[in-house]
Formats: structure tokens, sequence, C-alpha cells
């Protein structure tokens, strides 16, 4: 039995609804995350395979803040930070501030399996995937028009505080929904678990600032002893709770099933907490759980024998 679920982030819906057009291709970009990562499941890949091939085709897809078409630093470049895990003896690899590596999830699966540390970042990270010949793209690579937009309506506001109102400029308009993180969480024919998640953070956050979704046990965490799970939502929040992590532990040592866990989490804990997000997990008997405390959370998921689904709010 083998079990997938992808996600394309969570978060408020866009000023303007998606056109059915726009929903379509976010639709069909999740479509081909699932199939990307169920090809391997099916003919008995390992879980760890699946996570990576789904969530690199979400980081080439421009839709999705992971890789190409990922949000903008306050001063306009991208930083990208992605995570993977297995939960088959804990084996992990992160990357941060990534600026040239084309496949960040890529590029962790590579610390994971070659590296003797689990977590690198900046300039040192990109020349690590030089080193094992990953593909490299300037910084442009990853910039669209969107999220250049998107910056300029974050900007806005502040552009020209204090000049009359004939001096200001329209609003920037966007048509990108504020959510698009990536991650896969996946069971294998054998019942390996994993996990893994990439994103280029929050739109307009300083440069330098890292997120939930590279750090091991906030974003992203696996265990074969429990489940495998992927964060999407205000990546503080996550840190602070050590979100991943915190239900694994439920179900380690709180007995938890893996639905009362992402229930108590999601639905109670962080609101309480004022913080905005969802996730997707698997467990050992591939149950897959997906919860979000948001109006919108891009998610498909699929297990052996049985249809996919693929869900926009
Ligand atoms: N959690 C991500 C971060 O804070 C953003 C997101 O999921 O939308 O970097």
């Amino acid at each position: 039995m083998y079990a997938l679920a992808v996600h394309g982030g969570a978060g408020a819906l866009p000023r303007t609804p998606l056109s059915r057009a726009r929903e379509a291709e976010y639709s069909q970009g999740l479509a081909a995350a699932l199939l990307a990562g169920q090809r391997l499941l099916e003919r008995d890949g390992s879980a760890l395979d699946a996570v990576e091939a789904a969530v690199m085709a979400l980081e080439d897809q421009a839709l999705f803040n992971a890789g190409r078409g990922a949000v903008l630093t306050s001063d306009g470049t991208v930083e990208l930070d992605a995570a993977i895990m297995g939960g088959t003896g804990l084996r992990a690899g992160a990357v941060a501030l990534v600026r040239r590596t084309r496949n960040p999830v890529q590029l962790a699966r590579r610390v994971l399996e070659d590296c003797p540390h689990v977590f690198l970042a900046g300039d040192a990270a990109d020349r690590y995937a030089a080193e094992r010949g990953l593909p490299a793209v300037p910084n442009e690579y990853f910039i669209t028009p969107h999220r250049q937009a998107q910056l300029a309506a974050l900007r806005a506001p502040f552009a020209l505080a204090g000049a009359p109102a004939a001096a200001q400029p329209p609003p920037a308009t966007i048509d990108e929904p504020p959510l698009g993180t990536v991650g896969a969480v996946a069971r294998d024919h054998s019942g390996a678990l994993a996990a893994a998640t990439s994103t280029g953070g929050i739109a307009g956050k300083r440069p330098g600032r890292i997120g939930d979704s590279p750090v091991i046990g906030a974003g992203t965490y696996a265990d074969d002893q429990s489940c495998a799970v992927s964060t999407t939502g205000h990546g503080e929040w996550f840190l602070r709770t050590v979100q991943a992590y915190d239900i694994a532990a439920r179900l380690r040592y709180g007995g938890y099933s893996l639905e009362a866990a992402v229930e108590e989490a999601i639905m109670q804990r962080l609101p309480r907490l004022g913080a905005a997000g969802g996730l997707i997990a698997v467990d050992r008997e591939a149950r897959i759980v997906i919860r979000h405390n948001t109006p919108a959370m891009f998610r498909a998921s699929v297990r052996s024998g049985e249809e996919a689904r693929i869900h926009v709010y």
C-alpha cells in the first residue's frame, strides 16, 4: 500500500477570486506533481524518491512559491529554502538562502545522501550544489513578472507616503494568490515514510530570513515510527511551535491518531496563537490527513488503488 500527498501552499484568497482558467492551471500543476511521485511509488520506488520528484515538479512550475516563480525578498531577489527527510533512520538534508541552484529540493537530497551535515545555507550551499554537478541558473531564472508586481504592490503604500492622493500610483494588481510553498509526504510499499518542503518564503521578506520549511522538525519531518509531515503557512509560528515534530510527538508519546493530532494542532492550537496555515501528513498505515485553518490550500493526494483527489479551496 502506498500513499502520497502534495501541497502548493495554504493562505488567504487572492483579492479577486481565481478565474476558472487559473484554478485549472493550479489543479493541473498539482496533478502533474502527484503523478510524478505516484509513478515511482507504483513501481516500488521509495518514499524519498517520490517526495523529491513531486516537489521538483512543483519547483519547476512558475505558478508556485518554490523554485521558479518564488516570491521576492525586499531587495527584489529570490532566496530559496528546502528540506527532505526519510523516516527510516531519520535521514535528513536541508538548505536555506539558495540563490543559484535550480532545484533546492534536489540539493537537499544530495545533502541527505552525500554530506556529513544536515543543514547548509547561503553561498556555501550553492557551491556544494555545483560540486555535486546539480544544474545552476542565474537568480533571474526564478523571478517572474507576477512576483515583481506582487512586490511592487507590497511596497506601494510606503513608496509615496505623505504624497497627495492624485500623485499616488495606481495599486499594482496581483492575480497571484498569496500562497504557494510546496511540499509532499509519502508512504511507500515497504512502509517507509518521507517528507519534503520547498519555498521562497514570505513575499517582501528581509534578505537572510529563513522560515520553517527547511528546518527539520518545524516545516518538515518524517519518522517511520510515527508520521511524515510538510507544513505551509506563517513560518515564524511553525518555527515557534516546532510544528511538524509536534504532530509526530503527539503520535509517539501521546497515543494520538494522526487525525486527532493534526486537528488539535491546526484547528485549535495554531488559531489560538493567531497562526494561519496548514499541513499534509501520512502515517505508517498509509492514512493521509490534510488540514488548514486558512480559506484556501492547494492540495492533492492519492493512495494505491484509489482515485486521486485535487482541491484548491
Ligand atoms: N511557511 C513558509 C515560510 O514561512 C511560507 C508558506 O508556507 O507560505 O517560509
